[in-house]
């Protein structure tokens, strides 16, 4: 029944249109991917993720790469936007309009033009989920000292919880299906992956054991909590290591 939660359908489908460009090593130009059909957390060599609202999410990634074209004189017949040359000769129409330095009519060679468009694409390279399961991200008001700890997986929100203790009852109720949630991907992405959030892994296991583990010491680049006595210090110098706790 949990499966019909409101907002577990909202995000259904929010995500269910989502979609990225796919470029594998090898292959002659970026795919669509879709996020209801693959999982857009897991997959390598996305670039770009693009939610349906208004507009359709594939208008949207197209445009995208239209315009990443434009900007850095690469072929739309190469890039499959457009249809191929009738003869190489000629090479596309922005290639005549001097637009495409020419990898449809031979005047670039493939591999250069595959390696500028890479470049071209790099800075919408998409963020891999940084863990094998759920992670946690806690939210310190320094003034109360009240804490919220946000529960993400795969980039979809599952809820957020008052404490640390609280994490293992909120992912045993949360819905099985997470789908890839482009608001929460825009928001933290990101940050997660500068290093500027603090997060806690949060491994969910069959038999209802919930492991907590510290992150990797590179994603506490900025930790909220400072140690106020020689007795925290300690607490928290036993804290930085690997440990875990079974409930
Ligand atoms: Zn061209």
């Amino acid at each position: 029944m949990k499966d019909l939660k409101p907002a577990h359908n909202r995000l259904l489908r929010g995500a269910a249109g989502a979609c990225a460009w796919q470029w594998l090593p090898g292959a002659g130009a970026p795919a669509l991917v879709k996020a209801n059909r693959r999982d857009l957390s897991r997959e390598e060599h996305l670039f770009g993720v693009f939610a349906s609202g208004v507009f359709a999410s594939r208008a949207k990634a197209h445009a995208f790469l239209r315009r990443l074209a434009d900007e850095h004189n690469l072929c739309h017949a190469t890039l499959g936007l457009e249809k191929a040359p009738p003869s190489r000769g000629r090479g596309c129409f922005g290639y005549q309009v001097k637009r495409c330095l020419g990898p449809c009519a031979s005047a670039e060679t493939l591999a250069d033009h595959a390696a500028r468009v890479f470049a071209a694409l790099e800075s919408a390279r998409l963020v891999r989920w940084p863990h094998a399961g759920p992670i946690a991200i806690p939210e310190r008001d320094e003034a109360t000292g009240r804490e919220a700890w946000h529960v993400i997986d795969r980039w979809c929100y599952l809820g957020t919880c008052a404490t640390r203790g609280d994490i293992a009852p909120l992912l045993a109720d949360a819905p099985d299906i997470r789908p890839f949630d482009c608001d929460v991907y825009s928001l933290i992405a990101k940050h997660l992956a500068s290093g500027q959030l603090e997060w806690i892994a949060c491994d969910a296991r069959p038999s209802l054991q919930l492991v907590v583990q510290d992150a990797p010491p590179a994603a506490h680049a900025r930790s909220a909590v400072e140690p106020q006595t020689k007795r925290a210090a300690k607490r928290r110098a036993m804290a930085t290591g690997q440990f875990a706790l079974t409930f």
